[in-house]
């Protein structure tokens, strides 16, 4: 039995029409020969409204409970979309994560995929053409329900596709594959014909979020050749995401990525002796809070400042966490904002290339754009700017790194 693993976004499926529209993208896939494994996002802005509502009722929502609700954003389009596949004569069945076997750990809010029994998927698989998965969703060994974290129905697409020995991903979204840069905020980007798993995963996560970084990670460990497509421009070849081999691609800029609000926190006054790094960000390691770009300032009589970034999401919590910090720790003081955003240009070869930086410093100080944190790995620089330079920052960059010519 031939598998096909699909996913369409929340803007693919965001009201009645386009889930007619998806159904008919999977009818013409599905066939004698073809079993067609359908991942679905909930409604376009259905996730936000339901935490908007959660917010309502508390100032710190349950993650249990909040995980139960924003479940249900997924569950709605996939119901909605079997029952048009039905109605349209192909076979299919709706699953929830549960009933798919997609066990997690128990971290709500940004659950692991742990293991998938696809028990249930290959007996449903017998006698229909299509079964369509709630995606962003597992459960956890309590049996509770959780989810993956903003974005996550792309980790559970390409973790079905592993599981189920599919041969590729395909990945449906609003734009016709991975950019240059964000489409959106940049009149000249491209799209990029393939890029390698390195290289998405840190566009993914340095802000590029068309595609789950979790998700890159899955494919990458696994091989799983992943392809992203436009749902409303099915002629448009879109993105190929896989292992490179194409040694004229090293040593270029091959993209953008951007975020255009993060939290910055910085402590004074810290006592600068061996362990104090540890006492900050273990805290926030046990509070599951991600934290990004870092930098310790040299000392002046034995005192220091400590800067890093968190996703804006998190920064409550980072805030609360840091602040017992600062009492524990005996620094001076704690302040936060979240007026900051990031832009990182990536591409393989390119730290250990001088020029790369210089130029990017370069362009950003020509447009007047103040560069606050820098940060580099192999293949990505970073620098964190005021949240109202991005924009600027990110076409200047485009134009200076010439992403426009192939
Ligand atoms: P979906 O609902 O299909 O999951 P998302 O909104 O999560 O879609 O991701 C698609 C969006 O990602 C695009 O509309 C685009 O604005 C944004 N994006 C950011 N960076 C890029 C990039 N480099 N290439 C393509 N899209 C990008
Ligand atoms: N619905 C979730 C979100 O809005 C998951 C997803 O779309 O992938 O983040
Ligand atoms: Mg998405």
């Amino acid at each position: 039995m031939k598998i096909e693993v699909i996913k369409f976004g929340g803007s693919s499926v965001a009201d009645a029409n386009k889930i007619k529209h998806v159904a008919n993208i999977i009818k013409e896939k599905a066939n004698n020969n073809v079993k067609v494994v359908v991942v679905v996002s909930a409604m376009g802005g259905s996730t936000d409204k339901l935490i908007a509502l959660a917010n309502e009722v508390s100032q710190e929502p349950n993650p249990r409970e909040l995980d139960v609700l924003l479940s249900t954003g997924e569950i709605v389009t996939s119901t909605l979309l079997s029952m048009q596949l039905n109605t349209i004569s192909i076979q299919s069945i709706s699953l929830t994560g549960i009933q798919a076997g997609i066990r997690t750990d128990d971290a709500y809010g940004r659950a692991r995929i742990s293991e998938i029994n696809t028990g249930r998927i290959i007996k449903e698989l017998k006698n229909k053409d299509v079964v369509v998965i709630a995606g962003f969703q597992g459960f956890s060994d309590e049996q509770d329900v959780t989810t993956l974290g903003r974005g996550g129905s792309d980790t559970t697409a390409v973790a079905l596709a592993v599981a189920l020995k599919a041969d590729t991903c395909e990945i449906y979204t609003d734009v016709s594959g991975v950019y240059t840069a964000d489409p959106r905020l940049c009149n000249k980007a491209r799209p990029l014909t393939q890029i390698g798993y390195e290289e998405m995963l840190e566009m993914a996560t340095t802000g590029a979020k068309v595609i789950h970084s979790r998700a890159v990670e899955v494919a990458a460990i696994n091989h799983m050749p992943l392809i992203v497509k436009n749902t409303f421009e099915l002629l448009q070849k879109g993105t190929i995401i896989q292992s490179e081999s194409n040694m004229e691609n090293i040593n270029k800029v091959r993209g953008i990525a951007h975020q255009n609000q993060v939290g910055k926190i910085t402590i004074k006054g810290v006592p600068d002796k061996p362990g104090i790094a540890s006492s900050v960000f273990q805290p926030l390691a046990e509070a599951n809070i991600p934290v990004d770009t870092i930098v310790q300032n040299s000392s002046t009589e034995n005192l220091t400042d400590l800067t890093f970034t968190v996703a804006n999401e998190d920064l409550k919590k980072a805030i609360k966490v840091s602040e017992k910090t600062v009492k524990t720790i005996g620094a001076a003081d704690l302040n936060s904002t979240n007026e900051v955003g990031s832009v990182s240009i990536i591409g393989t070869g390119m730290t250990s290339s001088p020029g790369y930086a210089a130029r990017m410093f370069q362009t950003l100080f020509t447009k007047k754009v103040n560069i606050e944190i820098i940060s580099t790995s192999e293949i990505r620089i970073t620098c964190v700017v005021h949240k109202d330079s991005v924009k600027t920052a990110i076409n200047a960059l485009h134009d200076a790194f010439e992403l426009d010519v192939e």
